[in-house]
């Protein structure tokens, strides 16, 4: 186990395991270089408790990485809980869960993940004051997605003048992959940009409406990223872009807010050589944390304030555009050299 954690270079990891409640967590804090590790809740079934480390200490370097890249005062952190929420959730292991957050004394700050709800941080925040996420009537951000919408969108611009010259949407065709929470306010946003969209998502239902209110077309979920467009954005699944289909795509550029979209580091470089640009999906996809950061400014959350930082994704994409350039490296390669500068002009001593 401890190998484990050396292999993926983590400063501390938590454990607990709460015989009344059920609760097995797990916290890793990769890095508080930049900050104290701030990173979501993960409530899953995970079949041993190593896949459940391995897991952890994966998210959590992620995230020291997505902060650093997006110039959060913030380091990686994740948390893991072990078991089925449907089956095992309750307040009471919610609340020991809350007491164990608590009892690191605030290098770890947790907010909301895949199994996890605005619910369970509202109960957390009853409990400890490390924890994000919390509902607006708590002071909180509220949903994330929005958020995280308003940088993709941020991001396309920068695909955008990268591409054509020229900032602007209009009239580019867009194809959607996912139109469930961000997947649908993007749609909204780019709609609005007079952008020509294309929505697929695996509930054909919801592609339906969507495209409805958007004015859009619809294609089947297998088949979207064969379409001829301008920008594939994949906003749903991970690994969506890997051996089989990057050689099918028609697109210019892809951009889109889905985690872990290559599924191995050399289909960054599968991209390069069709001469597909990537932009990078935890720079694209880093509004929510950004919007979730703002919870810890000094005055509280301010949506103006949140908005105009998130803004900023677009010029972090044409930075790591020109980076890649310079370094003859892919996007993928230069956002992650520009987080690791981050923590290195961080670890500095002054
Ligand atoms: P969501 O669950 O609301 O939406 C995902 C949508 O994808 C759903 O409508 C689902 O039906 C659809 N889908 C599932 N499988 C599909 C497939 N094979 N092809 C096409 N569509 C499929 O999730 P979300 O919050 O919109 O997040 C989407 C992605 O963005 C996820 O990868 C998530 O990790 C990532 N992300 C989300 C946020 C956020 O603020 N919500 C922030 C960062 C990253």
């Amino acid at each position: 186990m401890l190998e484990l954690v050396a292999a993926h270079g983590a400063e501390q990891v938590a454990l607990t395991a709460d015989p009344e409640t059920g609760l097995r967590a797990i916290v890793a804090i990769h890095s508080t270089v930049l900050g104290p590790g701030l990173g979501g809740t993960r409530f899953r079934p995970y079949t041993t408790e190593e896949e459940a480390l391995t897991d952890v200490l994966r998210l959590a370097r992620g995230m020291t990485y997505k902060h650093a890249a997006c110039g959060n005062t913030l380091g990686g952190g994740k948390a893991v809980i072990i078991g089925d929420p449907a089956t095992i959730r309750t307040d009471a292991l919610i609340r020991a869960y809350a007491r164990f957050v608590d009892r690191l004394g605030g290098r770890y700050l947790t907010a909301e993940d895949v199994g996890t709800t605005q619910v369970d941080m509202d109960l957390i925040r009853t409990i400890t004051p490390h924890v994000t996420g919390v509902s607006e009537q708590l002071g909180g951000s509220g949903d994330p997605s929005p958020a995280t919408a308003w940088g993709v969108l941020n991001a396309l611009h920068a695909v955008a003048t990268r591409v054509w010259g020229n900032e602007s949407l209009a009239g580019r065709h867009v194809a959607i992959s996912g139109v469930g929470k961000v997947g649908h306010a993007l749609a909204v946003y780019l709609a609005k940009a007079g952008a020509r969209l294309t929505v697929a998502d695996a509930r054909p239902d919801l592609a339906k409406a969507v495209a409805e209110e958007v004015d859009a077309d619809v294609v089947d979920a297998s088949t979207v990223h064969l379409l001829a467009c301008d920008v594939y954005s994949p906003c749903a699944l991970g690994a969506v872009l890997n051996e089989r289909t990057i050689p099918e795509l028609r697109c210019a550029a892809v951009c889109g807010c889905a985690n872990n979209q290559l599924a191995t580091p050399s289909d960054g470089e599968r991209l390069a050589a069709r001469d597909v640009l990537y932009a990078p999906d935890y720079v694209v996809n880093a509004g929510g944390v950004i919007n979730i950061a703002q919870e810890l400014a000094s005055g509280g959350y301010d949506h103006d304030r949140a908005w105009t930082q998130i803004a900023g994704i677009r010029e972090t994409v044409s930075k790591i555009f020109a980076l890649a350039d310079e370094h003859a490296v892919t996007p993928a390669e230069a956002a992650d050299r520009l987080a690791e500068a981050r923590l290195a002009a961080a670890s500095q001593p002054s």
